[in-house]
């Protein structure tokens, strides 16, 4: 077994690694800069995982996702890892203590959402850093014409200046290869190295169904299937207005939104992951960390913004390798549907002026203030005071935030924490001269370890039934024992943050490139393109036409997609039909033909081309106009 293959078996307990993970360790331990793509659920998390400890020194994970960042380091010290996190919201001893413990107290892995790498008090720490690796996780955010822009990506190709000598891996599961190039040269790659898995599902079968009345549809399509389901809608109304709608049709569903509680999410995604409720209708907000892996279909009900949406949604049916579903259902009013999501996307300059000015006033920051400070922030409360659209608001600080000037991060839940300021012996004094502590401070060392070294996260409900006392009480200790400096106490609360990069200005000054803004509405409406494409097409395979789009060239027909299977019922080659339908499309465009002139004009055996007009006729994409001439009718 080789030395990559042990640390695997060791730690993880995995008998042999993923297609491609194997190559992207011995790249990037041979010391290259690489860049990985891999689908969602590739693996990507071992290919720097292994050679951080397979390295001496300590692996910097650059990150955007606060909850996987947490679950990962989480996973790490159940292992005996050394691990920590760095993001927003911690408080700066938390972060002191915890850049210390990367500097002097051997850890492998250091997480860190990209908005925390500029800070001075970052970089004054990773200059000393013995660093085995950089890794850059979802790096295609690093594009500016991609579709999930973060403009303190930015700052990673600043990291690799003050550590040259260290190998860059960046991974990303959705890319296409404009966004590649542009990746690689973003974060200075010495030689361009790019590795690929393939994005092939060759156990799902994507269908595009069109339906006049897409409620009934759906009906029949969910009675049809066995086993779990995502149903991907856009509106929260609509979530819910289909969970009712199955539920009358005595099928088990619930609905997910971001306006529901935490709580409540919490409970409708468990019960759904453990298969007491069968179908989930869900916005987008429903997505990460999900770990299903019996999913048996994925619906999306709307259309989404662009294919590499649609191919990570739909790419969570199946994850279990047995037969799964990827359908879309639409019809014609999709089309006007996806260009008013264009206009309610790109708000209007002004309006984002508007929005940014109202966001300095709610948070109340004076002009001039507010350089690098970290602010706690209510998308539905800011938009409610000043009565803005969600949407409109939401695009707009997205906007702004494109423009670098500040920083939305996602929902955080922070338990809460405890590190012991007093050193053990002065403790020790504390708890003789104040007896009545005694016993709390006693409960809570027998309760978590590592208090002095770092910050733990402590839950105050455990304590108190641990103690027999009130959660009130506990809570009222940590406050006193904080207030006396004997810990430092900070209490759990979840929420979203924002953060300013540069100080607020006034609103005449706030310049917001009107080029770029042009560019980006361009770049959203192409994805938006094609995504219809995606759904229009009648004559390229589904998945030839996704792994196309992400640049695979050898992909191969599935012969189980829509396309494939009109084409299988002629009794041709799916890439024949493909080939003479077009023609057919191509001559029919210019004016109406016999079937006769037909088969005379176009350059194929007499028997295949009758057979896809006979095909056409009967899917009533064709039609006869008159005088035995046909028609094309259909897409
Ligand atoms: P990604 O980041 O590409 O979405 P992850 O790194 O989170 O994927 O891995 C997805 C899942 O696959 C995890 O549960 C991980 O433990 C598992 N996994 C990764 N590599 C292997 C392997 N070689 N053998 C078995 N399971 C693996």
């Amino acid at each position: 077994m080789d030395y990559y293959q042990q640390i695997l078996t060791r730690y993880w307990g995995f008998s042999g690694f993923r297609p491609l993970q194997e190559e992207v360790i011995f790249s990037v331990m041979a010391g290259n800069d690489t860049l990985a793509l891999m689908p969602t659920g590739g693996g990507k998390s071992i290919t720097f995982q292994v050679p951080a400890l397979a390295k001496e020194g300590i692996c910097v994970v650059v990150t955007p996702l606060i909850s996987l960042m947490k679950e990962q380091v989480g996973r790490l010290k159940k292992m005996g890892i050394k691990a920590c996190a760095l993001y927003s919201g911690m408080s700066r001893s938390e972060i002191m203590i915890n850049l210390d413990n990367c500097l002097y107290g051997d850890f492998k892995f250091l997480y860190v959402s990209p908005e925390r790498t500029r800070t001075e008090l970052f970089r004054s720490r990773f200059i000393k850093m013995k660093l085995s690796l950089l890794a850059v996780d979802e790096a295609h955010c690093i594009s500016q014409w991609g579709y999930d822009f973060r403009p303190s990506y930015l700052n990673i190709a600043e990291l690799r200046e003050i550590q040259p000598d260290v190998p860059v891996l960046a991974l990303t599961a959705t890319a296409t290869l404009d966004i590649l190039d542009d990746i690689q040269e973003k974060l200075r790659f010495r030689e361009k190295n790019v590795l690929r898995s393939s994005f092939e599902r060759k156990n799902i079968v994507f269908r595009v169904i069109e339906s006049a009345d897409k409620l009934k549809m759906l009906g029949r399509i969910v009675q049809g299937i066995h086993g779990s389901g995502i149903i991907y809608v856009r509106s929260r109304k609509n979530a819910r207005m289909l969970a009712e709608e199955l539920e009358r049709n005595r099928i088990s569903a619930t609905y997910y939104h971001a306006g529901l509680a935490h709580s409540e999410r919490d409970i409708r995604q468990k019960n759904w992951t453990n298969g007491s409720v069968r179908v989930m209708i869900a916005t987008n907000a429903f997505g990460m960390g999900i770990d299903k892996a019996d999913v048996r279909f994925v619906l999306h009900y709307d259309i989404p913004d662009s294919v590499e949406s649609y191919f990570q949604e739909a790419g969570r049916a199946g994850r279990d390798g047995e037969e799964a579903w990827a359908l879309l259902l639409y019809n014609k009013n999709d089309k006007s549907k996806l260009e008013r999501r264009l206009k309610t996307g790109f708000p209007d300059i002004e309006e984002v002026k508007k929005v940014y000015e109202a966001l300095g006033n709610y948070l109340q920051i004076a002009v001039g203030g507010g350089k690098n400070q970290v602010y706690d922030f209510n998308i539905a409360s800011f938009s409610s005071r000043f009565k803005m659209n969600m949407l409109m608001a939401y695009n707009s600080l997205k906007t702004i935030e494109r423009e670098g000037y500040i920083e939305l991060t996602e929902d955080v839940k922070n338990p809460s924490r405890v590190h012991f300021l007093a050193r053990r012996d002065d403790l020790y004094r504390f708890q003789v001269e104040n007896r009545s502590f005694d016993g709390f401070i006693k409960l809570i060392l027998r309760s978590y370890t590592g208090l002095f070294t770092e910050y733990i996260s402590i839950s105050e409900s455990f304590l108190a039934r641990k103690g027999n006392i009130s959660a009130e009480m506990v809570k009222e200790y940590l406050k006193r024992l904080s207030s006396m400096k004997i810990i430092s106490y900070i209490p759990g609360k979840r929420t979203s943050f924002i953060i300013y990069n540069e100080e607020r200005l006034d609103r005449k000054n706030l310049t917001i490139s009107y080029e770029r803004f042009v560019k980006r509405k361009e770049g959203f409406v192409l994805r938006q393109k094609k995504m219809w494409d995606y759904v229009e097409t009648k004559s390229i395979c589904r998945s030839l036409f996704l792994l196309e789009y992400f640049g695979e060239k050898d992909a191969v027909a599935c012969g189980k997609c829509d396309i494939c299977k009109a084409g299988n019922e002629s009794g041709l080659s799916d890439s024949e039909f493909g080939i003479i339908k077009d023609e057919i499309r191509e001559k029919l465009a210019e004016r109406a033909y016999s079937a006769e002139d037909l088969v005379h004009a176009l350059n194929h055996e007499d028997d295949k081309l009758l057979e896809v007009i006979r095909y056409l006729l009967d899917n009533e994409m064709i039609k006869y106009a008159g005088n035995n001439k046909l028609s094309w009718s259909g897409n």
